[in-house]
């Protein structure tokens, strides 16, 4: 720009007098901005209270780097669980200071402000305070989207909520008759039966002769390869008369199929990208340290949340046979609910967990 304005400085001397009407406008154009902009203070202020990664408004926490930019919780959580990938120190996006859950900060104000800025309801498009929207959306919008209140009769209607009543009037399926509803309530009953069956097998693996359960804190640690690989390892721990470890890795492909993951899954290449971690599993394994197990083992054995994490894991149980030969169980899926809960395990350097053992005697 300055070796234009300096080459082109000969037709600049010989038009003086324009100088002044270049002003004018250009004195009059903010008056006219301002004026545009009034009308869309709430869009301008989105710009200003956005997520410096996603550029959403937050929907929950805010949070700020020492210089004050701000990052909504779950581009947070993201950047703190990319840098534990990548080995290295996690910087705010926007001017790269050093982030972490220990330097950044809340800002209520932020918070406050966003929850008071208009947004539109999905089913009827009026704006409304982002504070009280959720509770529009689902209790009082009158477009909200119902079910039938005959649904569990088998009636799979849904549509707005000011036509559900007068659907409700000419719904067939409450005069059904039961031998009409008998095969509806069977296949209820299977899916329920599936839900009870895991509970059912957990009572029984409580009426086991030895059952032992270890609070562990899962801490990170890295392979030696030459890409290294994040791996999470608890110390030692007793049970039934051995030493054991529990050992977890991070799996970005889909874990749905337990027999396709193994330790070869976890593999992280370093990109460009800011944001990795997407569809991010946590895969983890039980290994018997001792040597001496004179016997093979067979142990069932499942993950809590324990009193000191607040991992949010799904009832599962899982059984392996230990001996001299196989000392390590399978690589089986940590059941947590989605990617953000990984994310957010990541992300909170070490987790905790309770292991509960149940031995199988023989
Ligand atoms: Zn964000
Ligand atoms: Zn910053
Ligand atoms: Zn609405
Ligand atoms: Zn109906």
């Amino acid at each position: 720009m300055a070796e234009v304005e300096s080459s082109s400085s000969g037709p600049a001397l010989s038009e003086p007098l324009k100088e002044p009407e270049q002003v004018e406008p250009a004195a009059k154009r903010p008056k006219i901005e301002t004026e545009k902009n009034n009308e869309k203070l709430e869009h301008r202020l989105g710009g200003i209270l956005c997520c410096a990664v996603c550029l959403d408004l937050p929907r929950s926490a805010v949070y700020q780097c020492s210089n004050g930019h701000l990052l909504c919780a779950g581009c947070f959580t993201h950047v703190l669980a990319d840098a534990r990938l990548r080995d290295e120190v996690a910087t705010c996006p926007s001017c790269r200071v050093e982030l972490s859950r220990a330097s950044a900060c809340r800002n209520l104000a932020v918070e406050k402000a966003v929850s008071e800025l208009p947004a539109p309801c999905t089913f009827c498009g009026k704006e409304f305070a982002r504070a009280i929207l959720q509770r529009h959306q689902e209790e009082l919008c009158e477009e909200r989207i119902t079910e039938c209140q005959f649904k569990r009769l088998g009636c799979p209607w849904c549509g707005p909520h000011h036509e559900a009543k007068s659907h409700a009037e000419e719904c067939p399926h409450p005069n059904r008759s039961g031998r009409e509803l008998l095969p509806l309530l069977e296949s209820l009953d299977c899916k329920s039966d599936a839900q009870d069956a895991i509970f059912r097998q957990l009572v029984n693996l409580l009426s086991f002769e030895k059952i032992t359960f270890n609070d562990l804190q899962m801490k990170p640690y890295r392979t030696d390869e030459f890409v290294h690989k994040l791996f999470y390892e608890s110390a030692r721990f007793t049970a039934f008369n051995n030493q054991w470890v529990v050992k977890a890795f991070i799996n970005t492909k889909n874990l749905r199929d337990p027999t396709q993951s193994s330790e070869r899954d976890m593999n992280y290449q370093p990109s460009e990208s800011r944001l990795l971690v997407c569809n991010t599993n946590l895969a983890f394994k039980v290994v018997l340290k001792s040597k001496s197990a004179p016997t093979p083992l067979t142990v069932h054995y499942m993950i809590l949340s324990g009193p000191f994490g607040d991992l949010k894991v799904g009832p599962r149980t899982y059984v392996a046979e230990f001996s001299d030969q196989n000392c390590e169980g399978p690589v089986v899926p940590l059941p947590i609910p989605d990617t953000n809960e990984c994310n957010r395990l990541l992300a909170s350097k070490t987790f905790s967990l309770r292991l509960i053992m149940f031995l199988v005697s023989k």
